[in-house]
């Protein structure tokens, strides 16, 4: 299928690996010019140089921390008017309700809400008046399904879910686009390092911690950074011009919900 969007030019955050590179890879794919971020240099560049060899396209490494002013500043400078914005960034810490203080909300807010909010309100005024644009959020299931452990998380993915919402609906006049994309386990290095937890915890093999992760989904397997990525490219292509405001779980129908 040809999306139409050979050409453009996106900016992919946190897209060194795990399902930030799958984005970033699907759209290369199609033809799309790349802004790539991570915080180590190292690893960043070596995708970017994989990424632009494998698909003939230009893609710019900006080293930075995506959730400080200045990491949003220096991706900015390297592409104030990208056509597609893809907003990832690490979750963040599991732990108990009772634990966390408000500066350990604040820090979830601003990685995992306002970030994405303040880049959207960046590049939004452009795409407006260019009259196309595609924004695509990745959150995770537990906005569909919280996962208790993860309640920093759960906070901060419904604020960003509840403004995506409305704002889509403000900005789909114009030809943009606004979608959040909800993954549920993908084999990922976060997903290894789980299952590691599970091992250590429970004093079994990583195998046997995978298989019970694996009896929990009904695909009785993870999702691949492969298949995420192209969900997010057909959410950036021309094709999906009307699809507006959702929350798409790419899940292996491990939440049990009808819609
Ligand atoms: P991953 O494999 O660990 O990759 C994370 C990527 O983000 C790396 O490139 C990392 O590079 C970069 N990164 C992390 N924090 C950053 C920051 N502050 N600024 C810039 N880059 C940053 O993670 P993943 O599995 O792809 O997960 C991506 C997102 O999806 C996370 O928010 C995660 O919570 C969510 N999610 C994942 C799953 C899953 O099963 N994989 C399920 C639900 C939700 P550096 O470390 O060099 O910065």
């Amino acid at each position: 299928m040809d999306l139409g969007i050979a050409g453009k030019t996106a900016i992919v955050c946190a897209a060194s690996k795990g399902l930030g590179r799958g984005c970033a890879e699907s759209l290369a794919e199609a033809g799309v010019d790349l802004i790539i971020n991570a915080r180590t240099e190292g690893p960043l560049r070596q995708t970017a140089g994989e990424i632009a060899k494998k698909y003939g396209v230009k893609v710019t490494p900006v080293a930075c921390d995506i959730t400080t002013a200045k990491g949003q500043a220096m991706v900015l400078a390297a592409c104030p008017n990208p056509d597609i914005l893809v907003n990832n960034a690490g979750g963040p810490p599991p732990g108990m309700w009772s634990d966390w203080e408000r500066d350990d909300f604040i820090k979830a807010l601003d990685a995992n809400m306002l970030t994405p909010i303040m880049l959207m309100k960046a590049v939004l005024p452009g795409m407006m008046e260019r009259g196309w644009g595609r924004v695509v959020n990745i959150t995770s299931q537990s906005v569909k399904a919280p996962i208790p452990v993860l309640g920093l998380s759960n906070a901060a993915r419904a604020g960003l879910t509840g403004y995506v919402g409305g704002t889509s609906r403000q900005v789909a006049p114009n030809g943009v686009t606004i979608n959040n994309l909800l993954p549920g386990i993908h084999a990922t290095d976060r997903a290894e390092s789980l299952d590691g937890a599970v091992r250590d915890a429970q004093g079994i093999s990583i195998e046997q911690a995978r298989e019970q992760r694996f009896a929990t989904i009904p695909a009785r397997r993870y999702g691949t950074a492969d298949e995420f990525g192209a969900m997010c490219a057909f959410l950036c292509s021309q094709k999906a011009g009307f699809i507006v405001g959702q929350n798409i779980l790419l899940d292996g129908g491990a939440v049990n919900s009808t819609m």
